[in-house]
C-alpha cells in the first residue's frame, strides 16, 4: 500500500516542482524549469549522507540515515552547514540504489530508516519516490524543520511513521537573526500539531547559549499546553559550528547553569524527555 502510494505521490510532488511551495518560504518558482528559491535547490536532488547512524533517539537507533544536501533555512550555527546550504553539495541521489542500500543496513540490523537533510521537504519528490522503492514494513522517520506547508503535509500523510521535528526558535526574532526565516514560530506550531495527528511525533530543541529565556520558555511552555506528553529530546551538546562566530552569544558552549536551568523548566511543566 505505501510504496504504490508513495510512487504516485512522488510523480505529484514533482509537478509541484513547477511553482514550488513545499516549505512556508513560498517561493512559487518553476524548478523544473530552471528557477531557484530561497533554498537554491533545482529539480534535482543530492545527498551528502547516507549511513547507518547512533547518535540519533535511542528508539529510533542504530538508523540508515539519508541527508539530502539543501535547506530551505539558514541557520548560522548548523552543525552540517557547508552541505546543509548547498543543494550542490554530495552526489546525484538515485532511489533505487539508496533504496537497496537501506535494505541491505536493515538486513544488518538498522531498526529504521531516516531521510533528512538539510532539510528533506525540499526534495519531496525524491524522497517520497525512495519510500516507494524501501521495503513496506520498514520503520521510517522524517527528520524535518516542520518548515513545510500545507501541500507538501498532504503528500507525507501516512508516509512516514515517525516525524523527528525540530522546534528551534522560540520567537520569530531571534528566527530571522539566527536563520533568516520570517514568521517562523506560526509555521512551526502548524506542522507540529499536524504531525502529532498524523504520524508518531519526537520534538528537539537544541539548547543555545543565550536563549534558554527566549527561545526554550516559550517552546517549553507551548508544547506543555498544546502538545502534553509529546516526547522531546531537550539536546545541550550546542558547540559554535558553521557561522555562529556572526552571534556573540554563540560563540561559546552552554553553561551549567543554562543547562540546570532548561532541564529544571522541562522537568517543572511535566515534559516528556527522552534520550
Ligand atoms: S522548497 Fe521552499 S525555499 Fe525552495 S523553492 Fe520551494 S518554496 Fe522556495
Amino acid at each position: 500500500m505505501r510504496p504504490a502510494l508513495a510512487g504516485e505521490r512522488a510523480h505529484r510532488a514533482r509537478a509541484m516542482l513547477a511553482d514550488c511551495r513545499l516549505c512556508a518560504h513560498d517561493c512559487g518558482v518553476n524548478r523544473l524549469a530552471g528557477e531557484t528559491g530561497l533554498c537554491h535547490a533545482g529539480a534535482g536532488t543530492r545527498f551528502f549522507s547516507a549511513q547507518a547512524e547512533v547518535s540519533d533517539e535511542l528508539e529510533l537507533i542504530p538508523t540508515f540515515a539519508v541527508a539530502f544536501s539543501g535547506c530551505d533555512l539558514r541557520c548560522d550555527f548548523c552543525i552540517t552547514g557547508a552541505e546543509s546550504w548547498n543543494s550542490r553539495a554530495g552526489l546525484g541521489f538515485d532511489a533505487a540504489a539508496m533504496a537497496a542500500r537501506a535494505k541491505v543496513a536493515l538486513e544488518n540490523g538498522a531498526r529504521t530508516i531516516m531521510v533528512l537533510g538539510g532539510e528533506p521537504t525540499i526534495h519531496l519528490p525524491a524522497a517520497l519516490e525512495f519510500v516507494s522503492l524501501v521495503p513496506a514494513t520498514a520503520r521510517l522517520i522524517w527528520k524535518t524543520n516542520a518548515h513545510g506547508t500545507a501541500p507538501a503535509r498532504a503528500l507525507l500523510d501516512g508516509m512516514f511513521d515517525v516525524w523527528l521535528a525540530d522546534f528551534k526558535f522560540g520567537n520569530d526574532d531571534c528566527a530571522q537573526r539566527l536563520a533568516k526565516v520570517p514568521n517562523y514560530v506560526c509555521v512551526v506550531r502548524e506542522n507540529l500539531l499536524w504531525a502529532r495527528e498524523h504520524s508518531e511525533l519526537i520534538v528537539r530543541h537544541l539548547l543555545m547559549p543565550g536563549h534558554v529565556e527566549c527561545c526554550w520558555r516559550p517552546v517549553a511552555e507551548w508544547l506543555s499546553e498544546y502538545l502534553p506528553g509529546v516526547k522531546l529530546n531537550l539536546r545541550a551538546g550546542f558547540w559554535p559550528a558553521w557561522q555562529a562566530r556572526r552571534h556573540g552569544e554563540l560563540q561559546k558552549s552552554l553553561s551549567v547553569k543554562e543547562v540546570d536551568a532548561a532541564f529544571g523548566l522541562a522537568h517543572e511543566l511535566g515534559l516528556d524527555l527522552i534520550p
